[in-house]
Formats: C-alpha cells, structure tokens, sequence
C-alpha cells in the first residue's frame, strides 16, 4: 500500500499506511490501564479529580471524559481511527449510520435553509430528508446525481449542503464525485459523502474533494453483522471562515463555550464542526455509540482492507457469473464493461467496487407473477441469506420492490432503475464458488420453465 496517512489526534506523528492505521490509529497503550487491545469503558460517568477540573472540563477549556453520552474513551479510539483512515481532522462515533447522516446534516442547515442531495439515496436518509427534515423547515431538492446540470440548478442563496452516497444501492451508480465536488466550491458549502457501501479502503472521498464524510458503520466496517453505529468525519477541507456569516453556528459566540466562538476554541488545534456535532447535537439529541459497540466495531476495522479486498473479488466473479446465466436479464455491477458507471468505478473505485449491487431476472410482465419468481428463487438458496442488511461476512439477498424501496411509486422505481424482478446482493466472505453454485441452482429453473437456452455446462454447477 502505497498512500500514507496521518494520525487525525496527532498531526506531527509520522505518516502510516493504511493497514498500520486500520490496526493501531487512534490508541495509545502507554495510558492508564496498559491493555494491548482498546477496552471496553463500560461507564456512564467519570471521576473528576477536583471541582476545579470538573469546571474547566465543563467549560470545555480541558479536553477529557465527563459523561459517556458526550465522550468515552472506547468511542473516542474508534473516532480516530476512522479519521485517520479518511485522512481527517476529527469524528464523531454516533448510534447508527441513521444517526450520522442526521446529525452531520442539522450541524450544517437549520429551519429556512436547504439541502440539495441525490435521489439515488438510501431508503431511510430520503424518509428523513424529505420527511422529518421537511417537518422541521429544511427544505431538500433531490436530483439525479449523474446530472451535473440539476446539482448546479438546484443550488440557493439558503442551501447550505450537498449530499450524496459514494456507490448508492441497490444498483451501484458511482457517484462523479470530482463532479458534483466542482458544483459544491461553486456553491461556497460543503459536500457531504455517504462513503457507507465504497469504505475508505475502496475511496478516500477526500482525494476527490468530499468535505464531510458519514458512515453507516453497521455494514463494512463493523463487518460482522453484529453492531450498529455511524460516524461523521470532518476531512478539514472547507473553511467555514470565507464566508463566516452563512455559519454562525461556528463563527458567532457559542453559549456552550464561554469565551467566544467554536472556531475560536477549535480551529487551530480540533474540528469546529465535529465540537458542533457533538456539544449540540448529540448531546442534545443523544445518539451516542456504545462503548460495547465501538469496541466492535473497532474489531471490525482491524480487518477492513482484507475482507473489502475479498468482498470486492467475491462480488466481481459472481457478477461475471450472474452475466452469463440466461435467467438474468441485466446485471448493475460498475465493475462490469457494460455498466453506465464501468468508467467512473476505474476513476474512483481502483481497487473495486465493493459487494453490494443488484441484478434483474427476466421478467414475466406481470408484478404477482414476478414477485412470486423472485420469491421461489430466494427460497432455493442455500448459502446466501435473505436479510435486510448489507456489509455483512456473510452474502445476504434482498428484493428491493417488496421491501427496502416498498413505499416507492412506479415513477420512483424506474428513476431508480429497480423493476419488479430487481434482486440485490450484499456479498460476504465465503467461497465464491459456494456463492455462484447457489445462485446457479436457484437460477436454472427459471430459464428450464422459460424454455431459455442455457450455455453449455451452467446447469450442471
Ligand atoms: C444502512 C445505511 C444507512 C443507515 O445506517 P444504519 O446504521 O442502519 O442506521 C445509511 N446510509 C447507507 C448508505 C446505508 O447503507
């Protein structure tokens, strides 16, 4: 691995690469307890050594623990460790990717202003962007993210954000990020990236301009399908000094800190913005992660470059495979020549598009007899799991128009290219030859009973 990272808590220790910091950013073993492992700091709350000390921690003019929904020393490890990873200033380990995207978009926009994102977005970020946020007076235009023309149509004098996902699903489009980037400089706000399904294994969204990254860490970094959490990272790259009165909230007084603003107190040594995220909303608000579920998916990251280098191969052989098989009408795969997105994933996915995309078996015409196919070839798996998850160690199946994208309209539907045969894959660890004999026994009754022509050999995988 060629490209070296700093460590985000300490800006002068020497460059590391990738793997080092995927096992070791972020904790110091020399501190307190000696363990050679980050611990789990199962405490609500931490001893102060004097009133005295408790006031400066209050006052937030001393860093430290003062209660676990702020601050823990295990989230605290996994923070920087996913900073630094991401090539960022500072993070902020939230509850649930839900959580992340939530509170990384209200510390930027506020009753009155706006948010322009892509359409192509996870199912539960569009029910907050286009309901609650609407609840609240944050108004959102959604575009079609291949769309430059509409992102730069879509920007106001009130929008204070850009959002996007790295590789959306079900049907794996890449985002142009270096794109939609030049639209968010045009624009004077920040761009922020859902890097959830690319990780920054596969994309460091900073390289192509991101200001703001957020993550589910439930799926790849956690990895095991076990945890729950999110993190929002700043990448320190937008300067919310430019133009200080669109950013009061950093720029004017803060009445949680005492002696001025939060760029005052943070901005030369810290991230305002992650101070923001987590004195307000956070706090206020209270999706904190768990020091159990830190120290999990602390686990999970350990391993991230060689299970996303697996995922990623795993995923690749079974979209060749699932491109032969003649019940498979399409597959959206940007790995794939024929993919729209083949040329975006060489330029911003060079090590792979990750495992999570979706494939189209032909289709009868008629929306119960579909949902009955695809519901026979789910119950002919064997090894890959129907669960509404992703990122998991193990291949998991989803069939978006019955469940994660069920309240869509058909107009919805189609802008997202998921029709009523549309089978999405979530693809884990296991042989990938396991994977493509599972999926060819499920598969090869569809095209007997269409009577279409199989290649030679493919029914006896
Ligand atoms: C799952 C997911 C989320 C939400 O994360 P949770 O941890 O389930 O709250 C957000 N964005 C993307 C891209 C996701 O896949």
């Amino acid at each position: 691995m060629s490209e070296s990272v700093r460590d985000a808590a300490a800006p002068s220790a020497a460059p590391r690469s990738f793997a080092t910091a995927q096992v070791q950013a972020g904790f110091d073993s020399s501190v307190a307890e000696n363990t050679a492992v980050p611990s789990i700091h199962q405490s609500n709350g931490f001893e102060f050594g004097s009133l005295t000390e408790a006031r400066e921690l209050f006052a937030l003019r001393k860093d430290g623990n003062i209660y676990s929904r702020a601050a823990n020393p295990t989230v605290l490890v996994f923070e920087r460790r996913v900073a630094e990873l991401e090539g960022g200033i500072g993070a902020a380990g939230v509850a649930s990717g839900q959580a992340a995207v939530a509170v990384a978009l209200l510390a930027l926009a506020k009753q009155g202003e706006h948010i322009v994102a892509a359409r192509q977005l996870y199912g539960g970020t569009v029910d907050l962007l286009q309901d609650t946020f609407a609840d609240w007076g944050i108004e959102v235009t959604f575009v079609d993210q291949d769309d430059l023309a509409a992102w730069e149509a879509a920007v106001r004098p009130t929008t204070r954000a850009l959002f996007a996902e790295s590789i959306s699903n079900p049907i794996a489009q890449v985002l142009d990020l270096g794109a939609v980037s030049a639209v968010a400089r045009r624009a004077g706000v920040p761009l922020v990236i859902d890097n959830t399904v690319a990780t920054p294994y596969l994309q460091r969204a900073k390289d192509f301009g991101a200001d703001i990254v957020v993550h589910s860490a439930t799926k790849f970094i956690g990895g095991h399908g076990t945890s729950l959490g999110g993190v929002v990272v700043d990448l320190g790259t937008f300067d919310f000094t430019a133009d200080a009165a669109r950013w009061p909230q950093l720029t004017r007084t803060y009445p949680r800190v005492p002696d001025g603003s939060l760029v005052e107190r943070f901005g030369a040594t810290g991230s305002p913005y992650i101070a923001l995220v987590k004195t307000k909303y956070v706090h206020d608000l209270g999706p904190s992660l768990s020091a159990f579920n830190a120290f999990q998916l602390l686990q999970g990251l350990e391993t991230l470059d060689l299970r996303m280098q697996r995922h990623t191969e795993n995923a690749l052989a079974v979209a060749r495979f699932l491109e032969t098989h003649p019940a498979v009408a399409r597959v959206h795969h940007p790995g794939l020549e024929s993919s729209p997105w083949h040329a975006a994933a060489q330029t911003y996915l060079p090590r792979g598009a990750s495992s999570v995309f979706a494939f189209d078996v032909h289709a009868t015409g008629d929306a119960e007899a579909d949902f009955r196919l695809v519901e026979e070839l789910i119950a002919r798996l064997r090894v890959v799991r129907l669960v509404a998850n992703i990122g998991d160690a193990r291949s998991l199946v989803a069939h978006p128009a019955s469940m994660t994208h069920s309240h869509m309209s058909p107009t919805q539907l189609a802008d997202a290219h998921i029709c009523s045969t549309t089978v999405r894959l979530s693809i884990g660890l296991e042989d990938s030859r396991d994977i493509v004999a599972d999926l060819a026994r499920a598969l090869d009754p569809i095209a007997l009973d269409a009577g279409l022509t199989q290649p030679a050999g493919s029914l006896s995988r």
